[in-house]
């Protein structure tokens, strides 16, 4: 059987690049041994943002009486089994929609494993191409301390029927500050344990202290610069700080300290090159081979298996490249959705720093913002990075509502080299939250 292009994994690397070389005329195999959709679509971005949308109303039904809307209770009840029916019903539409889309590809389902390079097993059937891509995704990492086995990751939290009373969750990253999020609005007791000094580490300090803040306000206790050392049955947490030893106690524990490349079986013998587990590419994510590549054969990899950057969006863009698109791959908005939601592009204060780049900083709040002030949501800001010399936007951080729908302004710009002031010399409509993105930049 053969094949113009042979894609291993039908996450949003996978699928839309699929998609996109069927609709160039090629005859794609898209091999995939779960769901269509990967990890994005039935056990990440989509699932938990749904359960995003529920604990937001949750919260606004819970507020309204500050907005005048009086309601009969305002300690509104979660039917968290309906609350998952929903989150399993968005993702069985969407996926409906991905196998639409894959109308014009050759789906084969089953785990892909490598016979020789150009050489791919699917249940007994080779398969083979002069293009293979592997978009074979990631898994949840677990920490190596005694009882990691114990604690859930996000794969069993998202399968869930019903709540716990309280959970510690360990990792206070995007996935595990959004669960926190979440199951605080639905009224379950959450503690956040992270090693780092603050929360969210690749963000801006100041934007992650700063949501740090708010979500202690809402009740979640967080304890930063704090490693756990086990977890017990019974669901406890050991840990330490500063030389003190401290157990956590609570009804369920959410292992979130990261994810690992899953890698086709047979690939760790072609040769090709690995790095701390992730598949090694170069800028046209083609893989490194130990000694000489192989003629018959080009090996991509795409998304999550290289480690490069481990969201969906990236992971599409780098198949993109595949097919000879030009893509900035420095320039990929990353988005957090807690209440307030956090967003970033490009380099922070401190990596400009490290880098002796000579950087003038604009920041903002949403205090004087009219759109954000009549939706009662204040507690935030904007800061921008630009380059001294050359007036160029480095970088964008935001911590407010729709945060990860304005920081599209502003990869934008970067994406398309304009300098900042294309964000200034741009009218805003009144009352936007876009206004205090323009308004950091005037600063
Ligand atoms: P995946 O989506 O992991 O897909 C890989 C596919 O390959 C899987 O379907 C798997 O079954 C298949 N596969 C693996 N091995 C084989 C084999 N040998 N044979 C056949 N098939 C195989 N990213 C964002 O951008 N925004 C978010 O809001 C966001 N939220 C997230 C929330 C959570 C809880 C999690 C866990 C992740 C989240 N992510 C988010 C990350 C995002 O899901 C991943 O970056 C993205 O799915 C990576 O896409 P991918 O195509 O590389 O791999």
């Amino acid at each position: 059987m053969t094949h113009d292009i042979i894609i291993i994994g039908a996450g949003p690397g996978g699928y839309e690049t699929a998609v996109a070389a069927a609709g160039r005329g090629l005859r794609v195999a898209l091999i995939e041994r779960g769901e269509l959709g990967g990890t994005c679509l039935n056990r990440g971005c989509i699932p938990t943002k749904t359960l995003c949308r529920s604990a937001e109303v949750a919260v606004t039904v819970r507020e309204a009486a500050a907005y005048g809307v009086e309601l009969p209770d305002d300690n509104p009840v979660i039917n968290y089994a309906a609350v998952a029916d929903r989150k399993d019903a968005v993702v069985a539409q969407l996926r409906e929609g991905v196998a639409q889309l894959l109308k014009g590809v050759d789906v084969v389902k089953g785990e892909a494993s490598f016979v020789s390079p150009a050489e791919i097993s699917v249940e007994g059937a080779i398969y083979s191409a002069p293009r293979i891509i592997i978009a074979t995704g990631s898994a949840p990492a677990r920490l190596p301390v005694p009882g990691a086995e114990l604690a859930m990751t996000s794969d069993e939290l998202l399968s869930m029927t019903s709540l716990p009373s309280s959970i510690v969750i360990i990792g206070a990253g995007v996935i595990g500050l959004e669960f926190a999020s979440v199951l605080n609005a639905f009224g379950v007791k959450v503690t956040v344990v992270e090693f780092c000094r603050e929360v969210l580490p690749p963000f801006d300090a100041e934007v992650a202290k700063r949501l740090r803040m708010s979500l202690k306000r809402r009740g979640i206790d967080i304890l930063t610069d704090t490693r756990v050392t086990a977890v017990e049955a019974g669901m406890k947490v050991t840990c330490e700080a500063k030389g003190k030893v401290k157990t956590l106690e609570a009804e369920a524990v959410l292992m979130a300290v990261g994810r690992r490349p899953v890698l086709p079986p047979g690939l760790e013998s072609l040769g090709i090159v690995l790095n701390r587990g992730a598949i090694m590419v170069d800028d046209d994510m083609k893989v490194q081979w130990d000694g000489k590549a192989p003629e018959d054969v080009t090996v991509y990899a795409i998304g999550d298996v290289n480690g490069r950057c481990m969201l969906a969006h990236a992971a599409t863009a780098q198949g993109e490249i595949v097919l000879g698109e030009k893509r900035a791959l420095d320039v990929i908005p990353s988005a957090v959705f807690t209440m307030p939601e956090c967003a970033m592009v490009g380099l922070t204060e401190e990596q400009c720093a490290a880098r002796g780049l000579d950087i003038k900083v604009g920041k903002a709040t949403f205090r004087a913002n009219g759109k954000a002030v009549a939706m009662g949501e204040t507690d935030c800001m904007v800061k921008v990075i630009s380059d001294v010399s050359t007036g160029r936007l480095l970088g964008c951080h935001i911590c407010g509502p729709h945060a990860a729908d304005l920081i599209q302004e502003a990869a934008t710009v970067m994406s398309a080299s304009l300098p900042a002031a294309a964000i200034a010399d741009a009218i805003h409509s009144h009352p936007t939250l876009g206004e205090t993105l323009r308004a950091a930049i005037l600063q």
